[in-house]
């Protein structure tokens, strides 16, 4: 970022790259900052995590190949979304591209979902799931003119919600990514109350999702009740 050092392979093997610099540049022996670092054993740990909470564990340990395609295509998708997250919270901006990479990535994996029980899907809750979750931010952006979301928002809910290929699981990544949204902001907010703030929303957003996502079982024995 300072000294525009163009960054080899070798500066860019994850976790080992930043502790043999000691978290400065090559170059210019700046300091690179502690979010890749974070980053990158957060998203190791988010693997890990990603196996011990899977929807379908049995799958994935009597070698399932579907559901292991199905997890390694999660594992990317994982990575794609730490990718926004920084972005967003580093820099309050959300790449097009990358974010129509993860709705491949999301179609790809809801094919394989459903592809075993494609009579029993509930399609009308899966258009209901795209209504609530990308519609509820698109509906936000367009009425406040950009001022409570951003434009990129509504297009980082289509991913998740083909994902999460339901209408209550879609309502409850908007309120679980408004709860953490609110529970991390709002003391921010108290403490610069007379500054106007650009929050960057993808973050919550894709906290809101894992959240939902590992927690879907759980919510559907819920609604059942
Ligand atoms: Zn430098």
């Amino acid at each position: 970022m300072h000294c525009k050092y163009q960054l080899q392979w070798y500066d860019n093997i994850p976790i080992i790259s930043w502790l043999s610099l000691g978290g400065k540049c090559r170059k210019c022996k700046k300091k690179i900052g502690y979010a890749e670092i974070l980053a990158e054993v957060g998203l190791a740990v988010a693997f890990v995590l990603s196996f011990v909470f899977w929807p379908n564990q049995d799958g994935l340990l009597s070698t399932d190949i579907l559901e292991i395609v199905k997890f390694a295509i999660f594992l990317i998708q994982l990575t794609i979304f730490t990718v926004l997250f920084i972005y967003d919270a580093k820099w309050c901006e959300l790449p097009l591209g990358l974010m129509l990479g993860a709705l491949g990535v999301a179609v790809v994996f809801e094919c394989l979902a459903i592809w075993p029980n494609l009579s029993e899907f509930n399609w009308l809750s899966f258009v209901g799931g795209l209504l609530i979750l990308p519609g509820f931010y698109f509906v936000m952006y367009k009425i406040s003119n950009e001022c409570w979301v951003g434009g990129g928002d509504w297009i980082l809910c289509l991913p998740l919600a083909v994902m999460l290929a339901d209408f209550w699981l879609g309502l409850m990544c908007v309120f679980a990514a408004n709860v953490i949204g609110s529970a991390v902001m709002l003391p921010v907010a108290i403490k610069n109350k007379n500054k106007k703030m650009k929050v960057p929303f993808g973050p919550f957003l894709i906290l809101g999702f894992l959240v939902v996502f590992f927690a879907q079982e759980l919510i559907f024995n819920l609604l059942v009740i």
